[in-house]
């Protein structure tokens, strides 16, 4: 495979980037054409309600367009100094190594621009969602004019995925689990691979006590269980100034109640189950270690009677630092809400994590805010809403949640070899 993809990269990297983009294009449309298809296949696969999977095309449609859009801004040559230019060339052959949580998504925002940049690609999805990946890449093989074996597709595990990190590539561009990133880093060590590492997060929500409750707790529980708690940037915690912390905590556990679940019945629905019985386990595991340490739940904490992997949303309190639930990333619609008094301690609080993906910060004072932004270590922090996932703009971690940005400008050119030119 790998050998293949290198024979194939000259024949790529050498074609002029607006045939590449001419050739990419048509994805596109053929993405159009085939939403309802890759919504059922995301549906069925991972249990996305219906209406939600199709959001996620349509977003990837968006991603692809913004990549297209872009990649010439990106790769366009530098002027340095009067006689220093400085070129973005392709890196060579990518491994790409993507996770299940958005199948299509994550696919689009590490393949497309890895492609265009120049690269010939070696995808391997999910074993989650593979069937998802099998559409993509059907599609992919329908752009008339892209070599074959440009993009190959390899199925597989975490064994499959360890067995690729160990070929003679040049970039890995991994988006998963922290375990996984870094047992990928240690593998490319080796032979001294460029990484970039998409991976997780314990994200913390701070509401001081001038924010608006009726938005804040729409805002939180949304963020905490969109597609049921598997955001790597999903609000994992979420520290309440005191004096509202009873009138916001019942405002939390009225709008979780309020979460509508997809039972197959109800395409419109909220969110669906967990992907598979690991992802209960750890939720069912993180709960059990909070109750057994004295936590109360104020709503949900139990696995929905009949089949599939349901969970309510989950409100818990009374939550004590040495808690899992505090400290490792769930992945499951889990709210533990903690009281601070003073902004200090609670900037303490939130940093108090080896991870560092996103914080959200719920206040109608937006200096107070963008004060306390500065000083949570983050790569992304929202103001009165969660996430903050948008295209144009940097996407990764601080501290052990990743390494590299993408989704802009660099994220493209750190799929490239960026060589100056000494004129
Ligand atoms: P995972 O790490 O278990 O698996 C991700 C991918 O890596 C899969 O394809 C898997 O087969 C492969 N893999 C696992 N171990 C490997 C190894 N040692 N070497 C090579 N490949 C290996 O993660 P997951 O359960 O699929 O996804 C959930 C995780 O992904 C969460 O931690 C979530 O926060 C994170 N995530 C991060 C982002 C981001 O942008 N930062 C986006 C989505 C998901």
């Amino acid at each position: 495979m790998v050998k293949k993809a290198r024979e194939t990269l000259p024949t790529w990297s050498e074609m002029k980037l607006e045939n590449r983009i001419e050739i990419m294009k048509k994805l596109v449309l053929l993405l159009e054409q085939n939403k309802p298809l890759l919504a059922k296949t995301i549906h069925e696969e991972v249990g996305k309600p219906f209406r939600k999977a199709e959001i996620e095309v349509e977003d990837s449609i968006k991603e692809t367009k913004f990549f297209l859009e872009n990649v010439p801004i990106a790769l366009k040559e530098a002027v340095l100094k009067e006689k220093d230019v400085l070129c973005f060339e392709p890196i060579g052959v990518v491994t790409a190594i993507t996770p299940w949580n958005f199948p299509l998504e994550m696919l689009v925002v590490s393949v497309i621009p890895a492609l265009l940049a120049g690269n010939t690609v070696l995808l391997k999805p999910s074993e989650h969602s593979t069937l998802v990946a099998i559409e993509f890449f059907n599609l992919l093989e329908q752009l008339e004019g892209l070599p074959k074996n440009t993009i190959q597709l390899i199925v597989g595990g975490k064994e499959t995925g360890k067995a690729l990190v160990e070929q003679d590539i040049d970039l890995v561009y991994f988006t998963g689990s922290l375990r996984a990133g870094k047992q990928i880093m240690r593998d490319s060590a080796e032979k001294l691979h460029k990484i970039i590492l998409e991976l997780g997060g314990k994200d913390p929500s701070i509401v001081l006590k001038d924010a608006d409750l009726e938005t804040t707790a729409k805002g939180i529980v949304k963020g905490a269980t969109s597609n049921t708690g598997q955001v790597c940037c999903s609000i994992e915690r979420v520290y309440i100034q005191k004096e509202i912390f009873e009138s916001l905590t019942q405002k939390i556990v009225e709008e979780a109640k309020k979460v509508s679940i997809d039972h197959g019945d109800n395409k419109n629905a909220d969110i669906g189950p967990l992907i598979r019985a690991f992802q209960l386990k750890t939720v069912q595991e993180h709960i059990k270690d909070a109750e057994q340490k004295g936590a109360h739940i104020l709503t949900g904490g139990k696995r929905l009677e009949g089949k599939g992997y349901f969970f309510p949303p989950t409100v818990i309190t009374n939550i004590t630092e040495e808690m899992l639930v505090l400290k490792e990333e769930t992945f499951g619609p889990v709210i533990p809400l903690i009281p601070f008094e003073t902004i200090e301690e609670v900037i303490q609080k939130a940093n108090d994590s080896k991870y560092g993906l996103t914080a959200s910060i719920w206040t109608k004072d937006q200096k107070k805010a963008r004060e306390i932004a500065r000083k949570i270590v983050t790569g992304t922090v929202v103001i009165n809403d969660w996430g903050g996932y948008k295209m144009g703009c940097p996407w990764g971690g601080a501290k052990q949640s990743g390494i590299g940005r993408g989704n802009h400008i660099e994220g493209i050119r750190a799929l490239t070899n960026q060589k100056h030119l000494a004129l």
